[in-house]
């Protein structure tokens, strides 16, 4: 007999977010996958719950497999938590719904909160075509090579950023983006929320002031066709790239190569720019 194994979306922060539905389902599993079993405990605390957890996590996640063969021999409930949120967006679940389909389990999701979806809908940009992209790579020269291959996106993007690559990721971003509108989102559904809105730039000296404490999700707006709607904007933005990795301290031909490809100029015109802005630097 096939089982089923609900995906249970929990709260990221405010736990009135809980929904009947929620509490039905993990009152009734036999079995809770979670991420952090200690994280999930506070949780069945608050609910009055003692359930059998089992930790499910990205560095185990294949060998926990084994316990859907063991639930379906036995006819028990499966449930998969993540510490916040919904699983499978940016956290463990992926090969274990894979696993579950294959077994003939029914997998059921239940609705909860998810970062990324109430950022894009609180920033105040377009929510008709967005595009979800995690969290960006650890290492600088990754992250700027990931934003790179989204500079030409029309869509809405929407990051997750972790606060000690916060600072890092808005300067690469400013780079890159320095013009567009944007939304910072801090802190949802927590006591000091905060939607932080501008350009970029704007975002980058607000944040600076502010320090970069808590969790956060940074919604870009997509690239508007330069031709029809801001050439005027594009070509502040290619500008601006320009200086901001000469500031950062990047080689004059490395900061040409890339600008020519991004923006698609003659490397001989980037560099023009590039010498005119080093001269600028030196007269100041
Ligand atoms: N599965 C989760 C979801 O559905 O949102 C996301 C898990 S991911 C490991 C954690 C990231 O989500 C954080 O680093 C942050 O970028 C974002 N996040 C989670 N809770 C948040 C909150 N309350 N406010 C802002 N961002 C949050």
């Amino acid at each position: 007999m096939a089982g089923t194994l609900y995906i249970v979306g929990t709260p990221i922060g405010n736990l009135n977010d809980l929904s009947d539905r929620v509490k039905d389902v993990l009152a009734k599993a036999d079995i809770l996958l979670v991420e952090d079993t200690r994280v999930s405990a506070r949780l069945l605390n608050h609910l009055d719950l003692k359930k059998q957890m089992v930790s499910c996590h990205e560095h185990n996640e294949k060998e926990r497999l084994q316990v859907l063969s063991e639930a379906q021999q036995k006819n028990l409930t499966v449930a998969l938590l993540s510490d916040a949120g919904t699983p499978l967006i940016s956290d463990p679940g992926e090969h274990l719904i894979a696993r579950a389909l294959e077994l003939g389990f029914a997998v059921i999701p239940i609705a909860g909160p998810s970062a990324f979806l109430l950022a894009l809908v609180g920033s105040g940009l377009p929510c008709d075509r967005f595009c979800f992209e995690g969290f960006l790579p650890d290492k600088p020269k990754d992250i700027r090579n990931a934003l790179m291959g989204l500079v030409k996106e029309k869509r809405t993007l929407v990051f997750y950023v972790s606060p000690h690559k916060l600072e890092r990721t808005l300067s690469e971003v400013r780079a890159l983006f320095g013009q567009r509108k944007a939304c910072l989102a801090r802190e949802l559904t927590k006591l000091h929320e905060e939607f932080l809105r501008g350009t970029v730039e704007e975002i980058t000296q607000k944040i600076n002031q502010k320090g970069a404490r808590g969790e956060f999700v940074l919604v870009i707006e997509g690239n508007k066709d330069p031709d029809t709607e801001d050439s005027d904007r594009s070509e502040k933005e290619y500008e601006e790239y320009v200086r901001l990795r000469l500031e950062h301290g990047d080689r004059a031909s490395d900061v040409a190569q890339d600008a020519a490809k991004i923006f698609e100029r003659k490397r001989s015109d980037v560099y023009r720019l590039v010498v005119d802005f080093q001269k600028e630097r030196q007269n100041r």
